[in-house]
């Protein structure tokens, strides 16, 4: 994989006019987050930006600072200078923003998926970051570009949804020393946001796991932990997408839990498959690269086409394996 330098990025920011910023369908903290920083960082810069997402912004995320930048994508073709693809491990999860970009001279990836294969002319790919944030942080100081408030909420939010709120692995001192420099030079109220991140959820959602639980599964002598969500219950419950985001932290969180799965029916035929492992010897990425899906070694997912019956059934199946392999 070619890797760029935070230099030869800041060079294609300064020299160029137009800029498309996207990340990944279905979009969590670090996409969003990650997303708005940047647009504000060339937006200091004086440049030309569009925010695009094929979900648009999430309710849950709106009161992120300057959230009515981004949009979901128009129905026409606009042309670029650069494109930039964020916190996406596989150029086609950017979902329908791509056919609204009629060309663009230059493609940025910058992420932290380990299963990232690369794609654009200039690639940063870092699997040792927590968040696609903290890659912008350091590429914002590299370039000597300003942190103002906005820029700080935005980056925050990113770095402490994808760390778990500071709790999975892969967060560091760094992790941490950038967190105390985002909430003292942005001035932010963590209380609060956290309080918007983490204690503001429909009740919909609190509904929707009591469903979840029902059909809660335990195999391998309990370390495998799945539960799954039929569009029949989501249509009752009237969730939406958004309201998945984190409850599978249900079954990681209990002891002797290893692997956990959550399956959700889609109405494109598929099936969303979420996987979370709490041991780095069971790579839940590969496990997924399987069903063509993708992520990280402790958090992955992908797309599988099937009921949701078949697709519980091959996926479990291949979990099983592998932990028996593990034991
Ligand atoms: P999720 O379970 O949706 O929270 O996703 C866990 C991680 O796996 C995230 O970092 C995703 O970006 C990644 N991921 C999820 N679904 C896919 C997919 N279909 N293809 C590639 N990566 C995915
Ligand atoms: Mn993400
Ligand atoms: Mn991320």
């Amino acid at each position: 994989m070619s890797t760029s330098t935070f230099d030869e990025i800041g060079k294609v920011l300064r020299k160029h006019q137009r800029f498309a910023i996207l990340s990944h369908v279905r979009p969590d903290g670090d996409a969003l987050g990650s997303q708005l920083a940047f647009a504000l960082s060339l937006e200091q810069l004086g440049k030309d930006i569009r925010v695009w997402n094929e979900n648009g912004m999430l309710e849950k995320y709106s009161f992120l600072p300057r959230a009515e930048l981004l949009s979901k994508p128009p129905a026409t073709v606009e042309e670029f200078d650069v494109a930039v693809a964020l916190d996406t491990a596989i150029q086609n999860r950017l979902g329908n923003t791509l056919a609204a970009i009629g060309s663009a001279k230059i493609w940025i990836n910058i992420d932290h998926h380990g299963s990232n294969p690369g794609y654009g002319d200039l690639v940063i790919v870092d699997p040792g970051a927590p968040a696609t944030g903290e890659i912008i942080f350091n590429l914002i100081k590299s370039q000597g570009l300003p942190i103002n408030h906005d820029i700080a909420e935005n980056l925050y939010v990113a770095i402490s949804t994808d760390t778990g709120s500071f709790q999975y692995s892969k967060t560091s001192a760094r992790t941490f020393e950038i967190a105390a420099e985002l909430v003292g030079v942005g001035g932010l109220d963590v209380g609060k946001i956290s309080q918007q991140l983490y204690e503001s959820y429909p009740r919909r959602r609190v509904e929707l796991l009591r469903e979840l639980l029902r059909t809660m599964r335990f195999s391998e002598c309990g370390r495998l932990a799945s539960f799954s969500l039929s569009l029949k219950t989501a249509a009752e419950l009237a969730v939406l997408p958004e309201d998945n985001e984190g409850l599978i932290d249900h079954l990681r969180a209990i002891r002797g839990v290893i692997v956990a799965v959550f399956f959700e029916e889609l109405a494109d035929g598929k099936v969303r498959v979420s996987m979370r492992s709490k041991e780095e010897a069971v790579d839940v990425c590969a496990i997924c690269q399987k069903f063509g899906g993708g992520g990280h070694t402790l958090a992955a997912g992908a797309r599988v086409r099937g009921t949701l019956a078949e697709v519980e059934q091959r996926v479990l199946e291949e979990v099983r394996d592998v932990l028996k392999r593990q034991s």
